[in-house]
């Protein structure tokens, strides 16, 4: 437990947040038999491994073996603590947690560190200010002349909370001072450039949320055309741009209902689209399309839909998109507005319908680089500058052919028309890909995510299996605790890991018969501590049979200690003495094969 409230308090938390429903702000589920699946958020995966157990209220990965209630998602998902993972549930679900003075403990360890919980509040205040700044009936003024001219209805200002960071040096920080909020919080939330200085001078304010809707930084537009036309929040505990999307809380769940994400560059661009009802879209904050983001989509959308300027620099962009998009198994398609005009124009000028059928008419892949392919040839009759451009196509190819994003069928048909167009054999071409392959595989294997659950050690031999079979068949059948706990002592568990499950398991099942799996869960601080658990109840659920093994383990585990009480007995003192001597007894009496270290 965390030491900060008591734990009715904290299963009235867990209750009051379904898993499946928190989850799925992350990754789209999609039901299998009683479960449900994703794509997993903690491990580059490309099929489904994660499993939300709605009954159970757990969810496990079979993959990278992340497992837990709905506490322990939200540590690993958010980088945060057991202490902030309820607080944060807490104010998921509207409710009011009673603050307790912080041990020193606590306090020492949390005063150097940074609450993303706190960082995000600090955030959500600066929003508020900033929107009122804009309307203010005299501040406000000129931000919402510019706000009128772009076409942006009041709705969709008041839907994307935009605001007003005003021509003031130090506006923001003396608000701040004004109603007590920390300075420091605000250094932390990159909402300053330096003392007295605001981060954000004259711009319109473009409020930065993540999936789950809290803010997590901002975008600024220049209002006087001084400085970058845009400016972002530098990166925070809470933000960082190469892994984030502007409206991805306002898209999602369109985006996994159509199966299909739109991707634009600019936040007028993502706002305009949704005002007109295309409800997929989301932007990149003015960074170029990274693995990142392409992670996101994935675990939302099937297809992706890049929309890109069509001048040279927007196209150098869509073919840098692609690349990340098909080496992350993404099927990506291009479509271009007419050159000279963003996103946000072309809806203004043309409409919704015209817009969607942009989209409809989005280049394939292969078409767009085949294009280039033959653009370049056609441009460019230097040797080097023809090998460049043959290297490029086929790379694409093989990275496709690799992510099994290429029927064999299409594979054929794209050989053969390169062979005629660069008059090589189809069998010299086929060789080329094969290598290029091997190639496309290596490269995508430098990019697994850094996987956030530790390998394992369950210890080794006999009694640690027999230890793993006790806890795995306890985690599924309680009842057995009984027997169980006139035999076996938590310290009997010598493998550590074993031994902290056991011993929360034996506490639990001392104070409470019947408790539930998610109830264990949410005893457990450690991320590592509940994958294991996790991982033991499944595994034990899949093996059945529990009264068998438990018995099997019990007499294996009493033969382990039998024998090595032979050896040690000199120097086994106290309480451990009596355990050993009373399972010795029990095995020589139950169990004549003595199966000792076999
Ligand atoms: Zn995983």
């Amino acid at each position: 437990m965390a030491g900060v409230l008591d734990q009715a308090t904290v299963s009235r938390i867990q209750q009051a947040n379904d898993i499946v429903d928190v989850i799925s702000e992350h990754v789209s589920l999609k039901k299998k038999g009683r479960e449900m699946v994703g794509l997993c958020p903690f491990h580059d995966d490309h099929r489904p491994s994660f499993n939300v157990n709605p009954t159970k209220q757990i969810f496990k990965c079979f993959a990278c073996s992340a497992g837990g209630d709905v506490f322990k998602f939200v540590q690993m998902r958010e980088n945060l603590t057991f202490p902030q993972a309820i607080e944060r549930l807490a104010e998921r679900a509207g409710i009011k947690l009673e603050r307790r003075r912080p041990t020193s403990h606590e306090s020492r360890v949390t005063s150097d560190e940074t609450d993303p919980n706190k960082l995000a509040k600090v955030n959500a205040w600066a929003a508020k200010y900033f929107q009122d700044n804009l309307r203010d009936q005299i501040k406000g003024k000129k931000a919402r002349d510019y706000v009128t001219a772009r076409k942006i209805s009041p709705e969709s200002e008041k839907k994307w909370q935009l605001g007003l960071a005003i021509d003031s040096p130090d506006d923001l920080i003396r608000a701040a001072k004004a109603k007590n909020v920390p300075p420091k919080l605000l250094d932390q939330a990159g909402l300053t450039a330096g003392p007295n200085q605001d981060k954000f001078v004259n711009r319109l304010m473009f409020p930065i949320s993540d999936v789950t809707g809290r803010i997590i930084g901002f975008g600024g537009r220049t209002l006087d055309e001084t400085g970058a036309k845009y400016i972002n929040s530098p990166t925070t505990p809470l933000f960082d741009k190469s892994n984030c999307l502007y409206g991805l809380d306002q898209a999602r769940h369109q985006i996994a209902a159509s199966e299909t994400a739109v991707v634009v560059e600019g936040y007028t661009d993502c706002i305009m689209a949704h005002q007109f009802g295309c409800t997929n879209v989301v932007a990149t904050l003015g960074t170029s399309f990274t693995t990142g983001h392409a992670r996101i989509l994935r675990r939302y959308a099937k297809k992706v839909i890049l929309v890109f300027d069509s001048d040279t620099a927007g196209l150098e962009a869509a073919n840098r998109a692609l690349e990340v998009c098909l080496s992350q198994r993404i099927d990506i398609k291009l479509a271009s507005v007419p050159e000279g005009k963003d996103p946000c124009d072309f809806l203004l000028a043309a409409g919704k319908e015209r817009f969607e059928k942009l989209l409809e008419q989005a280049t394939d892949v292969f078409q767009f680089k085949w294009n280039r392919l033959t653009e370049s040839f056609g441009r460019d009759d230097t040797l080097t500058g023809r090998k460049q451009a043959i290297e490029e196509f086929l790379q694409t190819v093989a990275t496709a052919l690799w992510a099994g994003n290429l029927a064999a069928i299409d594979r054929g048909l794209i050989v053969s028309r390169l062979s005629k167009i660069i008059g090589l054999d189809s069998k010299d071409i086929n060789t080329e890909l094969a290598k290029r392959m091997g190639r496309a595989a290596k490269a995508a294997s430098y990019n697994v995510e850094n996987r956030k659950v530790q390998s394992i050690d369950w210890g080794q031999g006999l009694s640690a299996t027999a230890q793993r079979e006790i806890l795995e068949v306890l985690l599924n059948e309680p009842k057995l605790f009984e027997t169980v706990k006139q035999k076996v002592a938590p310290e009997v568990f010598d493998v550590p890991i074993l031994r902290q499950i056991a011993a929360i398991l034996f506490e639990a099942l001392n104070t409470d018969a019947g408790v539930s799996l998610k109830d264990i869960l949410a005893r457990i601080e450690s991320v590592d501590v509940s994958n294991c658990l996790t991982e033991l109840a499944r595994a034990g659920e899949e093996k059945g049979n529990f009264q068998s093994r438990l018995t099997g383990a019990m007499d294996a585990l009493a033969g382990y200690y039998a024998q090595k009480r032979k050896s040690q007995i000199k120097t086994i003192t106290g309480d451990q003495t009596k355990f050993l001597r009373d399972v010795y007894e029990n095995t020589e009496r139950q169990n004549p094969r003595n199966l000792g270290m076999t």
